[in-house]
């Protein structure tokens, strides 16, 4: 039986290149997100083709979501012959970031060259959800009977934190026991790795405050610069050193991601950068700081917090006139699941017979949908699975390996029958 599903999946290749163009020629750009519904169309059309019944599902009123850009979600549902059983779920982001300068090819055109899919989102992830699609489509095409259910979903907003796609889905019980059991989400992290789970996430904005006065008498006044200036000097000498002291045993890739790390993504003081014309002379009221801090298993997240806010508090302490306020941006909770678990066993098993190789259990740096099935969902048996690069993924060129992607088909189609019960 297997023999004749992995040939059945050779011969889908050129169907899976074709699928895989046609996802990437949507350009469902987030932010501001485009084009979902036509996307989310596309799946389903050709997953209802299969036999899935479909469910769609507006976001409303998640961030972001209005008419022009409504935030869709798909899922798609395929019952066996045989109702009782497990639910392996596939899970896919639609979303892609931003094209950005460097490319040498139209980013939505899938242009194939040299056994390779080129666009914005072949690795990232429209490549491993058409795999997916190719895999489970091999299995009902075979007339395999499997006892339970194969799930596929498409869901927005990853790109941005997932709250219009799997959050809200979650939220609604679409990720949780008794309904789905498995959950792989081709995420690009290697065709011959199986990602656990993700660091934690906190994002904050520190503020800080000073009096505006004549840019010519700044005696006068109090500058909101250099009192963030003072804090910036602070996180100098002691939290980056301290975060760099920090390791984990969670096997993040890349190794320099195995310890905590600190980003300072945007500093804005004084006059707003939007203005056109000369700049006016006043002293800087007002000076704002957007934190990502990434954190550790090991670590507890109102420590986190404590690290950064001790600083603040020092400074108020010692500082004349220093006076700040820090915003909660969002926050996400690192999430590794147990190498033990089934989907984790099925899929390294699966990676071993295919592929020749041992899969290395790895853990991604940066967080993506998992967050939300841990956290809303409660279920623990889900892995990032898929066979894009990670190192291209929003990289200007990116592109997905069609042998990769056939040998991911494989993977996917026999570790869902292994997690379903049936006998390969
Ligand atoms: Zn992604």
């Amino acid at each position: 039986m297997i023999k004749s599903l992995f040939a059945r999946i050779d011969s889908k290749r050129e169907e899976l290149v074709s699928f895989t163009q046609e996802l990437v020629r949507i350009p469902t750009i987030n932010p501001p997100g485009e084009d979902y519904l036509k996307c989310a169309e596309l799946l389903g059309n050709r997953l209802a083709k299969s036999g899935f019944s479909l469910l769609y599902e507006r976001a409303k009123n998640t961030p972001g979501d209005s008419e022009r850009y409504p935030r869709h979600n798909v899922i798609a549902r395929k019952e066996g012959k045989t109702q009782s059983g497990p639910c392996v779920h596939f899970n896919g982001h639609l979303d892609v970031v931003v094209p950005g300068n460097g490319w040498t090819i139209d980013p939505f055109e899938g242009l194939v060259n040299d056994g390779k899919i080129y666009g914005r989102g072949t690795c990232d992830m429209k490549g491993g959800l058409a795999t997916a699609v190719i895999a489970m489509e091999a299995i009902l095409e075979e007339g395999i009977d499997f006892p339970g259910v194969i799930e596929i979903s498409g869901t927005v907003d990853e790109e941005t934190g997932g709250y219009g796609g799997v959050a809200f889905l979650a939220e609604k019980g679409v990720f949780s026991k008794p309904r789905v059991d498995h959950v792989i989400i081709p995420e690009p992290l290697n065709v011959d790795r199986v990602c656990l789970g993700h660091r934690g996430a906190w994002w904050a904005e520190v503020e800080t405050f000073g009096r505006i006065a004549h840019g010519s008498m700044p005696f006068l006044g109090d500058s909101a610069i250099r009192h963030m200036s003072a804090f910036l000097e602070l996180l100098e000498s002691q939290l980056f050193p301290a975060l760099e002291k920090k390791h984990t045993r969670m096997p993040v890739v890349p190794e320099g991601a195995r310890k905590s790390s600190l980003n300072l993504q945007a500093v804005h003081g004084g006059e707003a950068e939007s203005y056109d014309g000369l700049p006016s002379p006043c002293v800087a009221d007002s000076c704002r700081l957007i934190m990502d801090r990434r954190f550790l298993i090991e670590e507890d997240i109102e420590e986190v917090k404590a690290e950064v806010t001790d600083l603040l508090d020092e400074l108020a302490d010692s500082r004349s006139n220093f006076r700040y306020q820090i915003r909660d941006i969002m926050e996400f909770l690192p999430t590794m699941t147990d190498a033990d678990a089934p989907v984790v066993k099925a899929v390294s098993a699966s990676i071993l017979n295919i592929l020749g190789k041992t899969p290395e259990h790895v853990i991604s740096p940066g967080t993506y949908d998992q967050k939300h099935i841990a956290r809303i969902g409660h279920l623990h048996d889900c892995i990032a699975y898929g066979p894009g690069i990670l190192d291209l993924a929003h990289q200007p060129d990116e592109y997905i390996v069609i042998d990769d992607m056939v040998a991911a088909a494989k993977v996917m189609a026999a570790s869902t029958l292994k997690l379903l019960g049936v006998n390969i």
